[in-house]
């Protein structure tokens, strides 16, 4: 039985998300207590709820404490089951971070499964749908497995409403380098909008394309949803490069100025352009654990995030796999040490 303080190190739902994967990728049980205690509302939210019912659903497995607002939690492992699943978090709750937490396991489980997950796809503090698609997904497919996601429905905060489809099918885990990002290839940044002003998505466009003042005119687009998707906005700054495409983003919050929330996104596609290494601030903590069930592997990234040195202190306590972190002229190297 593992015991985790849920507020050490980043002190979020990862923690718990990734210790949900963790037991069912090892059968080691846990406990949780100050869940999510780093956080201003400490505490189970909705969306956690579904994730840890979702790891149980899949995983045979047993959640004592489980309900919105809980601190602690004891969650025992059984054996996963792939197969047609559908979760809805029934808020604006991320689908992506549902998704984040039964993955791992069913992608290494013995039979293809198909997912329906609806709730938010286009919210604050989590990936939105397509850096699932297009960042993360290709990497993972790379390591074995062909996972492909489609968005059915946008979901955005306060409402949700959105969905999401995913089809994993299993395979052996190979370890992977993903040292270089290759060539660049095509950029992109798209001011979405549903049931909003038109003028908010082109307040962003102006204020992204100053900071990307070297990226082509037509690279600046806008995507309006009918009304009946929204109040939503989200904008998406895309680099491909050979080995990986990366995408920053920003939602429009009420209070927060439309020009802020791009020019954020764009300022962190600059500082991962100008970088040179693999993983943006976001996809490496979402590389740990895939490498860690590969046992082996290493991604060159940006500045380490608390998220991924807290993913990677769960992991070696759940599996006794370690990373090794050293400088390159690209950013740091993240080694999975075999
Ligand atoms: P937590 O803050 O502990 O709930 O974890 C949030 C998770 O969502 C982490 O795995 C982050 O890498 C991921 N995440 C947050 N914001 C973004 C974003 N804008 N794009 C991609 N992933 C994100």
């Amino acid at each position: 039985m593992i015991t985790i303080d849920g507020s050490e190190g980043e002190g979020g739902g990862q923690v718990l998300r990734y210790a949900c994967a963790l037991s069912l990728l090892t059968g080691e049980a846990f406990t949780i207590e100050n869940i999510r205690g780093g956080r201003e509302k400490p505490g189970l939210m909705r969306q956690h709820v579904t994730a840890i019912e979702a790891a149980c659903v899949i995983g045979g497995g047993e959640c004592t404490g489980l309900a919105v607002g809980s601190n602690s939690i004891g969650f025992r492992p059984g054996r996963v089951t792939p197969g047609d699943y559908h979760f809805a978090v029934g808020t604006a709750g991320s689908t992506g971070l549902v998704l984040q937490t039964i993955l791992v396991p069913l992608m290494m489980a013995d039979a293809p499964s198909r997912l329906v997950i609806e709730g938010g796809t286009h919210a604050m503090a989590a990936p939105p749908f397509e850096f699932i698609a297009r960042t993360l997904l290709p990497v993972i497919n790379r390591m074995g497995p062909t996972i492909s996601a489609r968005l059915v429905r946008h979901g955005f905060y306060p409402r949700g409403g959105g969905r999401i489809e995913v089809d994993i099918d299993p395979a052996p885990l190979r370890p992977i380098e993903c040292i270089e990002r290759g060539a660049a290839g095509a950029v992109q940044t798209t001011a979405i909008v549903a049931g909003i002003p038109f003028d908010i998505a082109d307040r962003e466009l102006k204020a992204a394309q100053k900071m990307l003042a070297d990226w082509p005119v037509d690279a600046f687009s806008t995507r309006q949803l009918s009304a009946e998707h929204g109040p939503g906005n989200a904008v998406l700054i895309e680099a491909a490069f050979e080995h990986v495409t990366e995408i920053m983003s920003g939602f429009g919050k009420l209070g927060t100025p439309a020009e802020r929330v791009a020019q954020t996104a764009a300022k962190r596609m600059a500082g991962y352009i100008a970088s040179g290494a693999f993983a943006g601030p976001y996809l490496q903590d979402q590389l740990l654990l895939p490498f860690a069930a590969a046992r082996g592997g290493a991604f060159t990234s940006v500045r380490l995030s608390e998220h991924s040195r807290t993913a990677m202190a769960l992991i070696e306590r759940f599996t006794g796999q370690r990373f090794g972190v050293s400088e390159t002229g690209a950013g740091n190297l993240v080694e999975a040490i075999a």
